[in-house]
């Protein structure tokens, strides 16, 4: 899962606040105390706000830190019986809350590490470093279980490479080209990055690429250590011998099973249907380990060669060189694949109305080894928002449309089991009517969240709903850290690096686009189920290390839980919502007035490539007929008549519009016209992605003919809402 950025700033302040004991208390009732009168696709939303009231007394702090000390017990990676003792937990949670519950298996192709050996040696064949060290502080009552994995990156390749070494920076496009253009080859050389910037997938796709012969990712103090701030367990910040584990899988290729592209690994699958795993796309065929900047270190201190680029200098006491060598690395990893069982939980409340149109809520549980902030202190808040919605049941209420909580395992790996599900359910995810993902609940006060344009204002409302522990709303707190990470970071977008304009802003809330790392993947961007993803952010080194755990939480993330809560009563919130709004609450002017923007973006980045030929007036013009058309739409939306039923199949049909069956260029799974991972971010979004990524190329016959896509699809959707009665 990406870690959100820029929050660290405003952290300090909001800690005390955190820890005043009335926070719960005092805010509890504020602003539902005068609700708007009128929200879009509510006839009658009295009726709804007495609802949300009561709706917001549940979720308890109290009780979403004892679920989450429960959930993060042991180590429970995907696959184990510690993770199956979890699932069970989650269902009985699910259970007396009077869902409908199901453990759903999937068997699925994954590796865990049978040897993990690392040895650098110097010019001289004097050994310099031997590890992977054991993670270890001088302070953690959870860093001695016998369970916990060794550090390792899920699909890589088993290999025993002896090498020499060559330092690439983040391991991005144009770290590797700055590398070709001093003429340093990284063919046949194990290649060492350090995380950040991309997906770490991407930086083993692009080593792999260029002929490396094996791949080391480390953790420089720099980006999530000891230069950002006080490392564990002092501070929240990543200490000498943490490790970040991860998936390398190539999840912008597609995610789930690689032995099951595009269908569902279900337990009665006959062998004969899977590929065989040497012939799957999605994940690497060279070897490739993290390290702590503990085991880095030797490596990269006896590196010669020239000195590197200025901003390749990390936080390491030395001047950074690219090599190649003279330290050599020998690399010993025994990786066993094998299929296994892993366990989705499904809790479903039938709806009354229109059964078929499913809301779907989901968070995963799987862990690489405690997992208190990524995923469960989403669990946690999903499971309060449970008990919330629990309780509203045995008062009597039922839900228009169904209600589909969903805990998801080994998402760690690749997203499996959303998308072995979301695959196993294509032919309903065409009901469904929006999936509301949470994966880092929280690791600090400072909400933020993605989502598809047409659900962005819809969020935004359900934020001035919902009562922050700083006072107020969560929706002034949003907009209060926002305004101050931008007097911070006036041009935080040129940070980014993409030349995409920023989306514009929704009652001035800056909402970021869907890319990928989470579990919003298979809805949105492979079956175009309309998605939302929250979260709430602060200092957090310990990312998929051993100490990301129960005491790391309570000491630097949420020690009184009342940010567990604000995240519950949100995800809550957002399916009631969506459940009984009377017309489903999409916003289409906003969705074509941002695409609009990326056009008018990538037809300058055309210009600035030289592919001044390629004509967009046919996109733009489309583009605008689906604004316009979602204006329209709006006013039918705010005045909700007799015609639901027909009104609501139009309004869900346009997301299906928007995808193009053929897929993207050579990642046919990825099926959105508008949103997907980028191929060389792995992470961030990378928006009309068939487009933007031919302009990349300099391949002007591919974007022509991706424009034409688009256009198509723009076409589609304006004809869609045209039909509004
Ligand atoms: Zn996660």
């Amino acid at each position: 899962m990406l870690i959100r950025a820029g929050a660290c700033l405003l952290l300090a302040g909001f800690v005390f606040a955190q820890t005043n004991p009335s926070a719960k208390q005092t805010s509890a009732t504020n602003p539902s105390a005068n609700p708007p009168a009128k929200a879009l696709g509510f006839r009658n939303f009295a009726a709804q706000t007495s609802l949300d009231q009561k709706f917001l007394q549940v979720p308890d702090p109290t009780l979403a830190g004892q679920e989450l000390k429960t959930l993060t017990a042991v180590p429970h990676i995907a696959g184990s019986k510690e993770d199956y003792a979890t699932a069970k937990y989650v269902a009985q949670k699910f259970r007396e809350a009077g869902l409908e519950t199901k453990i759903v298996p999937y068997r699925v192709m994954m590796n865990f590490p049978k040897k993990i050996q690392v040895t650098a040696y110097d010019a001289n064949g004097k050994q310099i470093m031997s590890g992977p060290t054991p993670e270890h502080v001088s302070d953690d009552p959870y860093q001695d279980d016998k369970r916990i994995v060794t550090a390792f990156n899920g699909y890589s390749a088993s290999g025993d490479v002896t090498a020499e070494v060559v330092y690439a920076n983040y391991g991005r496009p144009q770290d590797f080209a700055e590398l070709a253009a001093k003429h340093i080859d990284v063919r046949g050389k194990i290649v060492i990055v350090r995380y950040g910037a991309n997906f770490r997938g991407v930086k083993a796709y692009l080593a792999q690429q260029r002929g490396a012969a094996g791949v080391i990712i480390y953790s420089d103090p720099a980006d999530d250590g000891y230069f950002r701030g006080d490392k564990y367990p002092q501070g929240p910040y990543r200490p000498a011998t943490g490790v970040q584990r991860g998936s390398i899988q190539y999840l912008f290729k597609y995610p789930g099973d690689p032995t099951t592209p595009g269908f569902a690994s279900t337990p009665d699958l006959p062998a004969s249907k899977r590929i065989p795993l040497k012939d799957a796309t999605n994940q690497p065929t060279i070897p490739s380990t993290p390290l702590s900047y503990h085991d880095a270190a030797p490596i990269l201190k006896a590196l010669g060669g020239s000195e590197s680029p200025r901003a390749w200098q990390g936080a390491l006491p030395f001047t950074y060189h690219t090599g190649p060598g003279p330290v050599k690395v020998h690399m010993v990893l025994q990786q066993d694949y094998a299929l296994h069982t892993i366990w989705d939980v499904i809790g479903k409340i039938p709806g009354t109305q229109y059964p078929d149109d499913w809301v779907i809520v989901g968070n995963h549980r799987d862990a690489w080894v405690y997992g208190a902030v990524d995923p469960n202190s989403g669990t946690a808040a999903m499971l309060e928002a449970v008990h919330g919605v629990g309780t509203l049941l045995q008062q009597g209420w039922k839900p228009q449309r169904t209600v589909v909580f969903s805990s998801w395992d080994a998402e760690e790996e690749g997203l499996i089991g959303s998308t072995e599900w979301a695959e196993q359910h294509t032919a309903q995810m065409a009901h469904a009517v929006a999936y509301f993902n949470v994966d880092v609940g929280v690791s600090g006060p400072n909400f933020g969240a993605e989502a598809v344009p047409s659900l962005k204002p819809f969020l935004v409302s359900i934020t001035k709903l919902v009562p922050s522990p700083q006072g107020g709303t969560v929706y002034d707190a949003w907009l209060s850290s926002q305004k101050q990470a931008a007097a911070k970071h006036p041009n935080l977008d040129e940070h980014a690096g993409q030349a995409q304009r920023s989306s514009p802003l929704v009652d001035g809330i800056q909402m970021g686009d869907l890319g990928s790392g989470s579990d919003y993947t298979p809805f949105i961007q492979h079956l175009g189920v309309p998605s939302t993803d929250i979260g709430s952010s602060g200092p957090y080194g310990v990312y998929h290390s051993t100490f990301d755990d129960y005491t790391w939480f309570t000491k630097f993330a949420d020690p009184t839980f009342v940010y567990l809560q604000q995240q519950a009563r949100v995800l809550g919130l957002e399916a009631l919502h969506m459940a009984d709004a009377d017309v489903l609450p999409y916003d289409y002017a906003v969705y074509g007035e941002e695409v609009v923007g990326y056009l008018e973006t990538a037809q300058k980045k055309a210009t600035k490539a030289g592919m001044s030929n390629l004509n967009f007036d046919a996109a733009l013009a489309a583009a605008q007929r689906f604004h316009e058309a979602g204006a329209r739409a709006l006013v039918a939306e705010q005045n909700p008549n007799g015609q639901l039923a027909g009104q609501n199949t139009i309004l869900r049909k346009v997301e299906e519009d928007l995808l193009s069956q053929r897929g993207l260029p050579n990642r046919p799974w990825f099926k959105h016209t508008v949103y997907a991972p980028g191929e060389y971010t792995g992470y961030a979004a990378v928006v009309i992605p068939g487009v933007n990524e031919a302009i990349d190329a300099k391949d002007a016959a591919r974007a022509d003919s991706q424009l034409e896509v688009l256009t198509r699809a723009l076409d589609r959707a304006a004809t869609t809402l045209n039909q509004m009665p």
